[in-house]
């Protein structure tokens, strides 16, 4: 019984700290992607080289939060 609540308060925290993001291109400022972060500890600093459409090549995308 016990058990069975601390669980299901494990899963509500991990929720919590999960948030979703853009992913935007540093070059054109376009929002290509959507990722999920944790955002636990601080944010992150995600940098990732993405395809993007606009310039129809790999360039560098960061986390971009709403
Ligand atoms: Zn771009």
């Amino acid at each position: 019984m016990l058990s069975a609540q601390c669980s299901v308060l494990e899963v509500v925290v991990a929720k919590e700290n999960r948030e979703m993001v853009w992913l935007q291109c540093t070059s054109c400022s376009d929002l290509n992607y959507r990722t999920e972060i944790k955002v636990a500890g601080g944010p992150q600093k995600i940098e990732v080289k993405k395809y993007c459409k606009r310039e129809r090549s790999h360039k560098l995308h960061k986390v971009k939060r709403k």
